[in-house]
């Protein structure tokens, strides 16, 4: 007989999950379908092993920086990347090992195998020569996404690699080139940087970090060269041509053709929606040409109880977002009427060096949607703590409305380049998402000294009073 549930979820990584996980804390009877690992590209091949990398760099940038403390290291420090994967492996198979106690304490059952979606819910799961059928009365699609790549680049995992390659790294290349000065890239590039590869990142468009504001985008560029990176934007990659161990890559601007050789080049130019990897024969799911799974703002199908969430669907490719979007997905099948989510407003984190961190309306954007606006911007080289640890690179840049009276009202966007911003945005994201007005959060205290004062002292310049200018 065909097993029956309340929600059958196609794809384990965070959307697919998150919705397990609350779909069976409001009591429904859930399976989930995964062809790899649970934990999906996150806990595997993306946020989770980059962050782990990069506290790797965070940690050496301390070393070199012992001197200025007084602290007299004998002699330069020397990285071990062998080491650094296998703690980075440590950290992985614990929440692994977590997320999976989690799901089954929870009695979410986990079918392996590559499930196939056709009409009336009924999910047929493959693996090797087994098939099994379940079928959900609400399905959610959540079958992430995989790393673009572009043409006349194959990935060889060895010179020419992925993310997916990349962060299983054993060798400190010394000389590398990024494809793509999006999130990713950027914290690649400082990556290398910071472990000591001559970096050159390589960016199509005007700036890194498109969509960032530009400010925040302008200001990580002039670290990113203070450190050594070589940042160019506006370029066509052309090619490369491989000899043995090293490649030669060509990239134009406006018709003047560039070479570097290096040893190793990492695409980071996007990634792909696996809209098709659920088969959706016979269903009245569409799937859109760049490959998205087409929602409705509550997230639904074209197919009479079929949802999707995550990376699969064409809202900001994020973790967290997917978490939200697959609690949503059990809201809406409970029947709870969520409020819709503005992809807008949630919050982005960068961990390159510096971070960047910012959620709501850019400027530019601000005023493209009719906004009148007025913006104060703060530099962390007047913060106390900033000084204190020694990164006073970078900015806070508040967004308001500007109301009819002229004075500033509801922070629309909050913008931050500079020390742990990660980690400072919380507060940030409340106020833009609980529409806040500057008086408001004005009249709340930052502790001191924190590198959040920053935020406040920027926010209360906008009051049209201020402390340090
Ligand atoms: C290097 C890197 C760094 C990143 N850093 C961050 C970060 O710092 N913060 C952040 O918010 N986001 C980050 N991301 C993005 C984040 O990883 C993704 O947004 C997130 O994993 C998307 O979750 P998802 O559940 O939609 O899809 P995925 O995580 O891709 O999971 C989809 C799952 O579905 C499975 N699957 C697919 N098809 C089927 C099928 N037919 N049957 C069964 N199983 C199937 C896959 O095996 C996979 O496990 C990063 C990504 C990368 C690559």
């Amino acid at each position: 007989m065909t097993k029956n549930y309340d929600l059958v979820v196609i794809g384990g990584g965070p959307a697919g999950y998150a919705a397990a996980l609350y779909g069976s804390a409001a009591g429904l009877e859930v399976a989930v379908v995964e062809e790899n690992k649970i934990g999906g590209t996150c806990l595997h091949v993306g946020c989770i092993p980059a962050k782990e990398l990069l506290e790797t760099a965070s940690v050496l940038r301390t070393v070199r920086q012992a001197k200025d403390f007084g602290i007299e290291t004998s002699q330069e420090p020397v990285i071990d990347l062998s080491i650094s994967q296998n703690r980075k492996q440590t950290v992985i198979d614990q929440l692994f090992t977590g997320l999976n106690s989690l799901l089954t304490g929870r009695e979410v059952t986990i079918y392996s195998g590559k499930g196939f979606l056709s009409s009336d819910q009924k999910i047929e799961i493959k693996k090797e020569n087994e098939t099994e059928i379940i079928q959900g009365k609400n399905v959610l699609l959540a079958t992430g996404s995989t790393p673009r790549t572009i043409e006349g680049f194959e990935i060889d995992g060895e010179i020419v690699m992925t993310s997916d390659e990349f962060l299983s790294l054993e060798n400190i290349p010394d000389r590398v080139a990024v494809i793509g000065g999006g999130a990713i890239g950027c914290e690649f590039a400082s990556l290398l940087n910071d472990l000591g590869s001559a970096v050159t990142l390589l960016e199509s468009l005007d700036e890194i970090l498109p969509g960032c504001d530009k400010d925040i985008s302008t200001s990580l560029r002039r670290s990113f060269s203070k450190k050594g990176i070589d940042v160019q934007t506006g370029v066509k990659v052309e090619g490369h041509e491989r000899k043995e161990q090293k490649t030669t890559v060509s990239w134009s601007r406006e018709g003047d053709v560039n070479q570097i050789e290096v040893d190793l080049v990492v695409i980071s130019v996007g990634r792909q929606p696996n809209g098709h990897s659920a088969g959706l024969q016979n269903t009245e799911v569409e799937v859109d040409q760049k490959g998205f799974i087409e929602v409705d703002e509550r997230l639904k199908t074209k197919e009479q109880g079929v949802w999707a969430a995550g990376d699969v669907i064409n809202t900001p490719q994020l973790a967290h977002l997917g978490f939200a979007e697959g609690i949503f997905a059990v809201k809406e099948i409970l029947g709870e009427n969520p409020v819709p989510i503005d992809p807008e407003t949630v919050p982005w984190c960068i961990y390159c060096d510096p971070e960047v961190a910012f959620a709501g309306l850019t400027e530019e954007k601000a005023k493209a949607a009719g906004y009148e606006v007025t913006v104060s911007k703060h530099r962390y080289s007047g913060n106390g703590r900033a000084m204190i640890i020694g990164e006073t690179d970078g900015l806070v840049k508040v967004v308001a409305e500007k109301n009819a009276n002229g004075k500033a009202g509801r922070i629309l966007g909050v913008h931050m380049v500079g020390p742990w911003v990660t980690e400072q945005l919380g507060q940030a994201y409340l106020a833009v998402n609980l529409e806040s007005t500057v008086d408001e959060v004005a009249n709340h205290i930052q502790a001191h000294p924190t590198l959040s004062e920053l935020f406040g002292e920027t926010v209360m310049s906008l009051t049209g009073r201020s402390l340090h200018g």
